[in-house]
C-alpha cells in the first residue's frame, strides 16, 4: 500500500539538515573519512551537577508521573530569577511557559493565533522552523531580507504594505543563527513601534542568548512596552550544551502564553519532572560553566576566522556558534558547499535558510580546534 502525504507536509521545503545528513550517510557507507563543521550541536558535554540533579530527581516519584501542562513551578521559579538577574525583567504570574525546547514552542505557536491565509514574517536567512510553522498553520510566508549592508538586520519600512495590513506575527532571531548578528536596543525598540503599529504579534527566538563573544545580547523584553506584543523564546540547548534534553521556555505577553500553552494542551502532556528540576538547577547554579563555554567557542572562532582569513574569505562571527562567510566568485552557496564536500568538508549552504542566504555558507564551531585545523588543512578555494 501507499499513502500520499499530507498537501500541508508536500508544502514544506525539504528540511536542510535531513539532506545533509542524508549525504554524511552515504560518505560513511563509503567508508570516507570527512570533517563536520554544519552541526549546530555543541560536542562539550552537558553540566555534571546537572546530570546528576537529573538522575536524584527521576528516583522521585511524583517526577514519574505526568507533568503539569503549565510545567513546575519551581522550574518556572528559577526561569523568573534568572531572566531578572540577565535582563533586568520581572515575569509574572502567567507570563512563563516551559517547553519542551524552544523548536516545539515556536512551531506550534502559530497555531494559537494565526488562520489559514494570514501572513507570517519570517527572516531570511532565517532558522528553517519558522516556515515549517507557517505551513502548518497554513499561513502565507513573506520572506524578510537580512543583508549585510544592514548588519543582518530587517529593514523594516520595505515590507510591502499589503503584508504589513495581512500580517500577524513575525518571527524574529538575535543573536542570529545563521548571520551571527546581534540586535541593539535601538532596532529593538524600532520593531516594538513597528509591531504595534500594524498589530503584528512578535515571536523573537533568544536561543543563543547567552553564546556571545563581546556585546551582551538583549532581550526583547527590555523594551517598554514589549510585554503588550511580544512573546521571547528561550533555550537550555545552547546555553549549557543540553540540546537533547529538550527543555526551554516561552516568557511575555500573557495572553500570547496562555495561547500556547492551550496548543501544548491539546498536543503533549508535560515536561519530564527530572528534565524541570535538571533545567531549574542549571539556570540557579551553572551559569560559571556558561562563562567557560563562551570562552571555548571564541578560542574556536578566533582560531577558524584567522584560518579562513588566510585564504581570503570574508567571514562573520559576532555571536552564536557559527561562522557565516561569504562564498568566493564565481560559486553559489550549493556548489561551493558541494566543492567542499568534495574535499569532504561538510559544511551548510546558506540557501538552505531561504533565499537571501544566498551567496554564504555557514561553518560550525561546534567541534574542537584540531578538528577545525583539519578542516582548514582540507579546504581549497582554488582548486
Ligand atoms: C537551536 C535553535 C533553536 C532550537 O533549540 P531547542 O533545542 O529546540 O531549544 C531555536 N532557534 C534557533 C535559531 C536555533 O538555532
Amino acid at each position: 500500500m501507499s499513502f500520499e502525504q499530507s498537501k500541508r507536509l508536500q508544502a514544506l521545503p525539504p528540511y536542510l539538515f535531513a539532506e545533509i545528513d542524508k549525504k554524511k550517510k552515504e560518505l560513511r557507507a563509503q567508508n570516507i573519512d570527512f570533517v563536520d563543521v554544519s552541526i549546530g550541536d555543541p560536542d562539550i558535554p552537558a553540566p555534571q551537577g546537572v546530570l546528576d540533579v537529573l538522575y536524584e530527581a527521576s528516583k522521585i516519584k511524583g517526577n514519574q508521573k505526568y507533568a503539569l501542562d503549565a510545567g513546575k513551578p519551581e522550574f518556572s521559579a528559577a526561569i523568573k530569577k534568572w531572566f531578572f538577574s540577565r535582563f533586568g525583567v520581572k515575569l509574572e504570574e502567567g507570563e512563563v511557559l516551559p517547553l519542551i525546547g524552544s523548536k516545539e514552542g515556536l512551531v506550534h505557536f502559530p497555531l494559537a493565533f494565526v488562520n489559514p491565509g494570514e501572513y507570517i514574517i519570517v527572516p531570511s536567512p532565517g532558522y528553517p522552523g519558522y516556515r515549517g510553522a507557517a505551513s502548518f498553520a497554513g499561513a502565507k510566508v513573506y520572506e524578510l531580507p537580512l543583508k549585510a549592508s544592514n548588519n543582518f538586520l530587517p529593514d523594516l519600512e520595505k515590507i510591502p504594505a499589503k503584508v504589513c495590513e495581512k500580517a500577524k506575527m513575525i518571527f524574529l532571531n538575535y543573536p542570529n543563527n545563521p548571520t551571527t548578528a546581534l540586535a541593539d536596543m535601538d532596532f529593538l525598540k524600532k520593531l516594538v513601534d513597528f509591531c504595534k503599529k500594524h498589530n503584528i504579534i512578535i515571536a523573537y527566538d533568544n536561543a543563543y542568548s547567552e553564546v556571545y563573544f563581546d556585546e551582551k545580547p538583549h532581550s526583547i523584553l527590555e523594551v517598554e512596552g514589549a510585554k503588550d506584543i511580544a512573546i521571547e523564546f528561550h533555550s537550555l540547548s545552547k546555553t549549557f550544551c543540553m540540546t537533547g534534553f529538550r527543555v526551554g521556555w516561552a516568557c511575555g505577553n500573557a495572553d500570547l502564553v496562555k495561547g500556547l500553552l492551550r496548543v501544548k494542551t491539546n498536543v503533549d502532556s508535560g515536561i519530564f519532572g527530572a528534565i524541570q528540576d535538571a533545567a531549574a538547577y542549571a539556570l540557579e547554579k551553572e551559569m560559571p560553566y556558561t562563562d567557560e563555554l563562551r570562552g571555548k567557542i571564541k578560542a574556536r572562532r578566533d582560531f577558524f576566522v584567522k584560518g579562513l582569513r588566510k585564504k581570503g574569505l570574508k567571514a562573520k562571527a559576532d555571536s552564536t556558534f557559527y561562522v557565516w562567510v561569504k562564498v568566493p566568485k564565481p560559486y553559489g552557496s550549493i556548489e561551493f558547499s558541494q566543492k567542499l564536500l568534495a574535499q569532504r568538508v561538510v559544511a551548510t549552504p546558506g540557501i538552505g535558510f531561504g533565499k537571501y542566504g544566498e551567496g554564504y555558507i555557514r561553518f560550525a564551531m561546534t567541534v574542537d580546534i584540531p578538528v577545525l585545523e583539519k578542516a582548514l588543512d582540507m579546504i581549497n578555494i582554488g582548486k
